[in-house]
């Protein structure tokens, strides 16, 4: 059985929709997890935030034009009167729903009700539009059996057994269909596995059925060679490891949620993106079989903040690592980059949570400057630390300043953190210096 994934876009209007159930429509058993609309989840976000100062009244306003939306949308997808009915009940309730948040005490759990309804309102309206084109599908509840624990991790082992039964419940079909996203954490609220999370949610149940292949179908043929949102002239890969992916997803290529591979990785299960609107495209294979050696794509990641930790003490002693390490250990804090020279140690973090607290704790041993607004700009292939062709990408020490460099930390990654003001124009230089230009 495979598992396929289609993203907003993807489901983002009735004609893309029915592209989606052509793709699916192939006979072959399946579970298709689907994300909200295109622009839903945004919507939804803008909801809660407005809700959470108090702003009930414009609340209010913009779900009544949301819903005003759906119920359109009902109608251009479904002509058969009774489906018809049944989703226009169905959006109603979660709309009243939301209308019904509006006047809560805000907390996350409301705000991650309210960011539920985008996948339980897509799921509902497709699986009632296969129904209607004569497609033999169910619709499992992704609430019944995706659960996190208390780390946020997706519980592996408990959302087998909740998928297990939830199948022996439901109707049987050829085509499954659930939710991404959304997910119950380890107290049994409602919650989900962050922006982007239904590529995550696939490959969790690819590994869960042990699927002979995970589909990602989006609006681009497949994972490009830098980012099309910033360069011009990308092209896809047809082949990358699961490590190369990884990293790519890790460092920022929005078409995968940073988590993806992992589950797919563990289990040897190939990972496949696909382009829902160019089903022909061949997209981009990812598997554990490496190809070719030097740099495969560029990816960048905003929201880096760099700290450098400057100490006398450093000067040939030992022990000062671990004491700057067991700090950020105790804040739950993850380091991305790290450099370090004899009197100096300069890394990166994503998470700012507890930052306050963990500059309170290095000022006790040494001298730290903080810069904010830092993205890694990161360079991924196989064996790129030995490759002849990668000195070219040090051209860009002309162009921009850059604050840190990591080579040599695995043979698979260079990562070099700049000002994010400076991430287009590396990007691009660096695309025009590794793939455009002839070696001198
Ligand atoms: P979906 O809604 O289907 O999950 P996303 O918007 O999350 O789609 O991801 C697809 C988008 O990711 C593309 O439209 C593209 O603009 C962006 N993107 C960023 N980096 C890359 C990359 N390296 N390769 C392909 N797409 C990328
Ligand atoms: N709808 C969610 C989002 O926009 C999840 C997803 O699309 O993968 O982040
Ligand atoms: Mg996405």
């Amino acid at each position: 059985m495979k598992v396929l994934k289609f993203g907003g876009t993807s489901v983002g209007s009735v004609e893309n929709m029915a592209h989606v159930k052509d793709i699916i429509n192939d006979g072959a058993p399946k579970v298709v997890v689907l994300s909200a609309m295109s622009g839903t989840t945004n919507t939804l976000v803008a909801i809660a935030q407005m809700i959470a100062i108090g702003k009930s009244a414009q609340a209010i306003e913009e779900i009544n034009d949301l819903e005003f939306k759906y119920l359109k949308t009902v109608d251009q997808l479904l002509q058969n009167a009774v489906l018809n009915d049944h989703t226009k009940v169905y959006v109603r309730e979660r709309f009243n729903t939301l209308r019904a948040l509006c006047d809560a005490h805000f907390s996350i759990e409301i705000e991650n009700t309210i960011l539920a309804q985008g996948e339980l309102l897509s799921t509902f309206m497709f699986n009632n539009y296969l129904k209607q084109e004569g497609l033999l599908s169910t619709l499992l509840p992704a609430l019944n059996f995706m659960r996190t624990d208390v780390l946020h991790d997706p519980d592996l082992p408990a959302i087998k057994l909740a998928f297990e039964k939830e199948l022996e419940q439901v109707e049987p079909a050829n085509i499954y269909i659930t939710q991404g996203f959304i997910c119950l954490d380890h107290q049994g609220k409602i919650s989900n596995l962050q922006r982007g999370g239904s590529d995550y949610t696939a490959t969790i149940l690819g590994a869960v059925i042990h699927a002979e292949e995970v589909q990602i179908w989006t609006d681009i043929d497949g994972m490009h060679n830098n980012d099309p949102r910033c360069v011009e002239g990308t092209h896809p890969i047809a082949n990358l490891s699961f490590d190369e992916a990884a990293e790519l997803a890790y460092f920022g290529a929005k078409i995968l949620h940073p988590q993806t591979v992992l589950p797919v990785r563990a289990d040897n299960i190939p990972l496949r993106l696909k382009n829902t609107m160019d089903p022909e495209a061949y997209g981009t294979l990812i598997s554990e079989s490496t190809s070719e050696n030097g740099v495969k794509a560029i990816a960048a990641k905003d929201g880096i903040t760099a700290i450098k930790i400057k100490s006398g003490r450093m000067l040939q002693a030992h022990g000062f690592l671990k004491k700057v390490f067991e700090i950020f250990e105790y804040y739950e804090t993850s380091i991305d980059m790290i450099t370090t020279s004899e009197v100096a140690v300069s890394l990166t973090i994503d998470d700012t949570k507890n930052l306050d607290k963990i500059l309170v704790d290095l000022e006790k041993i040494a001298t730290i400057e903080v810069d904010h607004n830092q993205s890694i700009v990161c360079l991924v292939g196989h064996a790129i630390v030995n490759h002849y062709d990668t000195y070219k990408l040090f051209q860009i020490l002309h162009d921009v300043k850059i604050r840190m460099i990591s080579y040599g930390g695995s043979n698979n990654n260079i990562s070099l953190l700049i000002n994010t003001t400076d991430k287009v124009e590396t990007l691009q230089k660096l695309n025009a210096y590794v793939f455009e230009l002839a070696v001198v």
